[in-house]
Formats: structure tokens, C-alpha cells, sequence
């Protein structure tokens, strides 16, 4: 134990804990599934188990039953706490939170309980007990509970508080990772990373708790994300097993990832003793791993076979619209999914930080929100051919949907050439990624008015075919995104909290 004792105040425990935002989350899930669970008419998992018939009355003893066995493991942790360190929970409220002891005690009491309710729904005939059965889950409920939150704090604590002795002499000992675990000065086993002192994964852990110096609510918020990924997770998984249809496996992939990134993430950024452990790193390595395949192949697939993903999203809405612009809206996410998280893993995993590499995301990344916006931009009227054919006529003829398609996309990437190469000179490197979704929007709408721009321009001068437009356009687009580049820039310089 290095840190002096930190009693907080009421609640501080709870708040403190590394996992309290994902509970919201679980909570989601299982007043879903009961919600879902209820409408069945006949064969209701939950009215079985309880046996009770009033849904209203499932309902409730579901939220209090998770709630009440959230909370009363607790105790069993606290125990522990005070056998391995000497501290009390109230004179060290915050310590114990930082010892994990209390997400471990919430999540085995949650576990436990619908453990038992479902051993209760499946195995015990329903004439067993009548209403005593509610009863009879609760004490089960709160013994499991009890012996689970024991066992798991036990090794935790026996893992966390026990004293290590580390020998400093060899070699081997001096291509080990320097870093030292502060609650009972274990060293990390893995190699150092070429010639730093610490490992690829201790590496990994503090560049990411560097973007958390600023923000350290942050924290909080990638822990909500891991709760809402880990129901997308369940909510995608149930509809795999309902429908047998294999593309429901690319979001489940994607949540996963999403799910694994954010909890590691979010625990790192604590900057607890249980935060410092290598796991973590590999945990975030891995999930931005999945994020940035499962978000490439749903925007491949998007964009690559736009009607097959409007049959896919029918499963979900009756909403025509949606239905409608589905693949460009799951284009253009899975797009930037895929360039944020493939960036993110060759730059801060892989450390791979040449221009080329990223460059090549970064084109990938284009290409699909470019091939997503295209059909999208063809829509909206009034520029859309179907809705009014003669609008493009006069200069480019009636087929005229391809090339205007192929100009807009070339100006926009000339105008993401401009933008990119100045803010990469311009700006810092904090300063060029807060910048980056903005960007966007400087780049595209300087293509979209040269583009109008070149038409007016070159009905006036009755001038016609497609390469003039496209050097016309170019020409007009490159100093509006001149213009909107620079104020991206002064945007960026301005520190966040300032605007
Ligand atoms: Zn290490």
C-alpha cells in the first residue's frame, strides 16, 4: 500500500468505481430482455420463475432484485478490504473503490441473480414453492452472491496487496519492463519495447492516459460507451439467433470491438492501482482491432451492395427514409470507423507512424465515405438528375450522372489534399486530429459550389463537356477551401475550452 487512506464522502464508493457507468448499460439489457420476456403471451421465462402472473409485479421485483443484489455483496468485499490492508470502508471509501473490490461485489450480486432466476425459469417445475419461490430466489441469490464476491476479491486482493520481492540482478531482469505494480511492488513480466525501459503495452497505456490529463470526466463517458456497446453486443446477438442472418455478425464484431476499447480505455484513464496492469493495453489493442475490420466490412458492404443492405435494415424499421439512405448512412459511419480505428491502431499499437501507412487508411477511408455521399448527393434536389433532368443538360448531355459524380469526387480530394497538408503544417499534433471531422465539411462544400459554380459559369459562356467543368470547378474549388481551410485552422488554434 503506497497511498494514504482517502474516506471521501457518501456515494464516493459507488461514483469511484471503475465500472458505474457500464452498470447502466447491464441494467438496459436486462429491462429489455424483461420487457421482451413479458410479452410473451404464454411462455414467459420470468412469470415461471417467480411464479407470478401480474406483469407489473415481475417488472418490479426484476428491478429491485438487481438493485438490492448490486449492493448487498458489497459487505463481503469490504471484509476483505480490511483483512489485507487494515482500512475500514468508511475511513477509506475511495481506497476501496480503487481496489476494485466494488465493481466486483455489483457485478457478482447482478450475476448471481439472474444465475438463479434462470435456473429457477428452466429447471425448477413451476408448481415447486408457489410464491415462496420469490423468497427462496433472494436467499439463493444472496448466498452465491456472497461466496462469488469472496472468491474473485480474494485472488484479486491476494494478486494486488501481497508483497513481492523483485530481484534486480541479471540480464533478464534488465530486459524486463521497469514498470512496478504500486500496491505490492510486483514488476511487469513482459520485454522491454526496443530502447525504452518499458514494455510495447505500458507504452500503449500512457500515450492513451495522456489524452485524459485534460479531460479526466472522460473517463466516465467511455465507460457509458462500453455500457451502450455492450447492449448493442447482446441486442445484435439476440437478433443473429432470431433471424440465422450471418451480416448481423459484422455489428456484433464492431460492438465487441467498440465494448473492449472503451472498458479498457476508460479504465486505464483512471489511473488506478488496478489500471496500471499490461491487460488493459491488450484489452484496447484488440477491441480497436475489431472496430476498424467489423466498420471496413459493413461499409464495403454498404456501399458494394446498396439494395441487399436496404433488405438488411428492413429487419429493423418500416421507416422509408431510413431505409432508403441506410446504405449511404452506414457508408459514411463505417468509413470514419474504419479510418479513426485503422489509424488509430497502426499509430498508437503498432506504432507504425510513417506518412505512407496512414495515408494508405486514410485513402481507404475516403474512397468509402466518398462512394457513400456520392448516390446521397445525387438525391437531394434540386441538383438531382431524376428530379431535374435538364439542369446538368445544357453542358455535359443527358448521361450526365457519372461524370458528375467523378469531378466532385476528384475536387474533394484535392481539396482534402490542401486542407490536410495545411494543417499538418500548421497545427499541432492535438490540434490537427481536433480538427479532423470539421475538415470534412471544408472539403465538401467547396466541392459541391465549384461544381455549381462551373455550371452558371459555363452556361454564360456557352461552353460544354466534362473536362472544362472539371477544371473549372477545380479552379473555384481550391480557393474556397483555401478560405475554409484557414478558418478550420483558426478554429483548431483556439484551445477547447475557450470556444
Ligand atoms: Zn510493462
Amino acid at each position: 500500500m503506497t497511498t494514504r487512506p482517502e474516506p471521501g464522502r457518501f456515494g464516493y464508493a459507488v461514483l469511484m468505481s471503475y465500472t458505474y457507468f457500464l452498470s447502466i448499460g447491464v441494467f438496459g439489457i436486462i429491462q429489455w430482455f424483461t420487457d421482451l420476456d413479458l410479452k410473451q403471451a404464454s411462455s414467459s421465462y420470468l412469470r415461471t420463475a417467480f411464479s407470478i402472473d401480474q406483469n407489473s409485479t415481475v417488472s418490479v421485483i426484476m428491478f429491485f432484485g438487481c438493485y438490492i443484489l448490486s449492493v448487498l455483496p458489497i459487505g463481503s468485499a469490504v471484509q476483505l478490504y480490511y483483512k489485507y490492508t487494515g482500512r475500514t470502508y468508511t475511513g477509506d471509501r475511495i481506497g476501496f473503490a480503487k481496489s476494485g473490490g466494488h465493481d466486483i461485489a455489483t457485478w457478482a450480486g447482478l450475476l448471481s441473480f439472474v444465475l438463479v432466476v434462470y435456473v429457477f425459469a428452466r429447471f425448477i417445475p413451476a408448481g415447486i414453492l408457489g410464491v415462496g419461490r420469490v423468497v427462496v430466489i433472494f436467499v439463493a441469490s444472496f448466498f452465491l452472491s456472497g461466496w462469488l464476491t469472496r472468491t474473485l476479491t480474494g485472488l484479486l486482493y491476494e494478486a494486488m496487496y501481497r508483497p513481492r520481492l523483485t530481484t534486480t540482478f541479471g540480464l533478464s531482469s534488465l530486459l524486463r519492463c521497469q514498470i512496478l505494480y504500486p500496491t505490492n511492488y510486483a514488476r511487469c513480466p513482459n520485454p522491454t519495447y526496443r530502447i525504452l525501459p518499458i514494455c510495447r503495452w505500458h507504452r500503449i497505456m500512457a500515450e492513451f492516459r495522456r489524452d485524459y490529463q485534460i479531460a479526466p470526466w472522460a473517463a466516465h463517458v467511455m465507460m457509458y460507451l462500453a455500457g451502450s456497446s455492450f447492449f448493442a453486443v447482446i441486442f445484435c446477438s439476440y437478433q443473429f439467433s432470431v433471424t440465422v442472418d450471418g451480416r448481423w455478425l459484422l455489428p456484433i464484431v464492431a460492438s465487441t470491438g467498440m465494448t473492449f476499447a472503451t472498458f479498457a480505455d476508460s479504465v486505464m484513464a483512471r489511473n488506478y492501482p488496478l489500471s496500471q496492469y499490461a491487460l488493459w493495453a491488450k484489452m484496447l489493442s484488440t477491441g480497436i482491432l475489431l472496430v476498424a475490420i467489423g466498420a471496413a466490412i459493413l461499409a464495403f458492404y454498404a456501399v458494394l451492395a446498396p439494395d441487399a443492405t436496404r433488405a438488411f435494415v428492413q429487419q429493423l424499421t418500416t421507416d422509408e427514409r431510413l431505409i432508403d439512405w441506410s446504405p449511404a448512412l452506414i457508408g459514411i459511419i463505417g468509413g470514419f470507423g474504419f479510418g479513426i480505428y485503422g489509424r488509430m491502431f497502426l499509430r498508437r499499437v503498432l506504432f507504425i507512424r510513417n506518412r505512407f501507412a496512414n495515408w494508405g487508411v486514410y485513402g481507404v477511408q475516403l474512397g468509402l465515405i466518398g462512394a457513400a455521399l456520392q448516390p446521397l448527393f445525387m438525391n437531394l434536389s434540386p441538383i438531382s438528375p431524376q428530379n431535374s433532368p435538364d439542369f446538368w443538360t445544357p453542358i455535359l448531355g443527358d448521361s450526365n450522372l457519372l461524370p458528375i459524380g467523378i469531378v466532385w469526387f476528384i475536387a474533394f480530394n484535392i481539396c482534402e489534399i490542401i486542407n490536410v497538408r495545411a494543417r499538418r503544417a500548421e497545427l499541432t499534433d492535438a490540434e490537427f486530429k481536433r480538427t479532423f471531422e470539421i475538415s470534412y465539411g471544408a472539403c465538401i462544400l467547396p466541392a459541391v459550389l465549384g461544381l455549381f459554380a462551373a455550371r452558371y459559369l459555363m452556361i454564360w459562356l456557352t461552353l460544354s463537356g466534362v473536362v472544362i467543368l472539371g477544371a473549372i470547378s477545380i479552379a473555384i474549388a481550391i480557393p474556397l477551401c483555401m478560405a475554409t481551410t484557414r478558418w478550420v485552422i483558426n478554429w483548431g488554434r483556439t484551445p477547447p475550452l475557450a470556444r
